[in-house]
């Protein structure tokens, strides 16, 4: 039994109250680690040592704040492996999909920050009148970060890096569900030499631990991933104290297929948009619109290629898809199936918890697709997070822009068409943060990342996260 320590003041220090909570593996759904309950008091310790930190770490040089990053990206390629395998044990993803994308994008994400900072610039605005106006960028201090389970180090590392490449100092969250590769990174911070109290990770539940953080005095910002429903709580708690938000939350994307695409690209790329991590990326495609002339030629096709989509124990060298990543995670998307059948729905594939051979407790999903709802049931509306589509025809650009448009949610979209002109309309006229046309999760790291309408408030990526965690400040001389 692995025993999980929060990362206060640059040590791993038990919590507190020296109350702890299990930890599940959800591929054989037992408990492997206990992590930390972390309360007020743990956070209160963690806000002092970010705020003993603040002035030494804001003023180090770039340079230097940018080499101790590189450093620390560095030591996730070196430990590639380990992290991949804690994250595949801890979340229930396949092994080489945390292998090819989760900690390759966590040290992306330290080293992309890392640099930016070496070629930031500020503005100057000169008037005719003999006066000359400078900003300086002044971070914030100390700043929460929370995070999710669905990618947990990717996820915690695009957060923190902005902060800490910045000048500000962190108390991070991550997800109770997965807390393990956040644990094996504060391993990672020390061996690195991160100065103290420069980042502190406080484990433990929303409703204590991310609480604590959010409400804390001397908490200047909090950047957010998860639910809209937490997403509305912090946004309402943190307005109290006038805390700066940066929001990014749930989706219900539309994947809309025209007639003339690219089929086999098409194909292909649907298959990970819908089902890669089981389903459990904000950014799938959970909402599949096909034209009607190809409707039924695609139904065929996906259905097809879904016989071959292997569900598995997360290590096993053929599994496409692993476990969900908790039990109550299981029920609730089952729960989805269920309402979906209710609601008129045809399952045409999967709808059922699987039994996977020595792994017989797991967590485990088919991959389902459903037809025959109406684009504004419950089943198409509500984020289900989980391996589960629906297939719904379409005629015109305005049928379906009725009905990709039709959520409270507006994360990202994909359009699938050879017709530029028709690219082009689609993605002026869809309310999303995101539009990848013949494409999907092809990520820039400089471009604005984030949603509109309750998918979020505010963008991370590129110079816009470095923004977030500074103050800018006008000096204006008269000469
Ligand atoms: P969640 O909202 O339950 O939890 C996210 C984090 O918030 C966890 O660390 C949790 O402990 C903490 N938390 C919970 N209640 C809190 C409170 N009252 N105060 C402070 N912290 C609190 O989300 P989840 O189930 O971990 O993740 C799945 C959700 O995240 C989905 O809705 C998904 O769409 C969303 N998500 C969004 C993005 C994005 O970039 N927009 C990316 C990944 C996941």
């Amino acid at each position: 039994m692995i025993t999980i320590e929060n990362y206060i003041n640059g040590e791993l220090v038990a919590p507190f109250e020296g109350k702890y909570i299990d930890n599940y593996n959800p591929s054989k759904g037992e408990v492997y680690s206990q992590i930390p309950n972390s309360q007020k008091e743990d956070v209160d310790l963690a806000a002092k040592a970010a705020s003993d930190a603040f002035p030494g770490w804001s003023k180090t040089p770039k340079n230097k704040r940018s080499e101790i990053l590189v450093r620390l990206a560095d030591l996730i390629d070196k430990n590639l492996d380990e992290l991949a395998r804690a994250e595949a044990l801890d979340n229930g993803k396949p092994y080489k999909l945390a292998t090819r994308v989760d900690i390759p994008r966590a040290s992306a994400n330290i080293r992309f920050f890392a640099t930016a900072i070496l070629h930031d610039a500020s503005q100057s605005h000169h008037m005719e009148e003999g006066f000359t106006n400078y900003t300086l960028n002044h971070p914030l201090g100390v700043v929460g970060a929370i995070s999710p389970w669905n990618l947990p180090l990717y996820l915690f590392t695009w957060k923190i890096a902005p902060a800490i490449a910045s000048g500000c100092t962190v108390i991070a969250k991550p997800s109770e569900v997965t807390p393990m590769t956040a644990y094996l990174f504060s391993k990672l911070c020390i061996e690195a030499g991160l100065p103290k109290g420069v980042l502190n990770i406080v484990h433990g539940l929303g409703a204590h631990a991310g609480d604590a953080i959010v409400s804390h005095p001397k908490v200047k910002a909090i950047s957010f991933t998860g639910g809209t429903a937490t997403g509305r709580i912090i946004g309402r708690k943190a307005a109290e104290s006038f805390k700066k938000t940066s929001l990014e939350l749930g989706g219900k994307n539309p994947n809309i297929i025209f007639a003339d695409c690219d089929f086999d690209a098409m194909l292909n790329t649907t298959l990970h948009s819908s089902f890669a991590n089981q389903g459990q990326i904000c950014l799938c495609g959970s909402r599949i619109f096909i034209q009607k002339p190809i409707y039924e030629k695609f139904k065929k096709a996906f259905l097809a290629k879904l016989a071959n989509h292997t569900v598995g124990n997360p290590f096993d060298e053929g599994t496409k898809m692993g476990a969900l990543v908790s039990k109550d995670h299981l029920e609730k998307v089952l729960g989805y199936v269920k309402l979906a059948q209710e609601e008129g729905g045809k399952v045409l594939f999967g709808g059922n918890q699987l039994t996977v051979e020595g792994s017989e407790n797991g967590y485990y999903m088919e991959p389902t697709v459903i037809e025959g709802l109406d684009f504004n049931c419950r089943t198409n509306q509500e984020e289900i997070f989980g391996p589960v589509v629906t297939l719904t025809p379409f005629e015109t650009e305005e049928e379906v822009l009725e009905y990709a448009n039709s959520t409270e949610y507006g994360l990202a979209a994909t359009v699938w068409t050879e017709n530029l002109t028709t690219a082009q309309r689609m993605s002026q006229e869809l309310e999303s943060g995101i539009v990848w046309i013949n494409c999907w999760l092809v990520r820039d790291l400089r471009t604005p990342f984030g949603g509109v309408k309750n998918s979020g408030l505010g963008r991370e990526g590129g110079f816009r996260a470095l923004e977030f965690f500074t103050e800018p400040k006008n000096v204006c001389i008269k000469y």
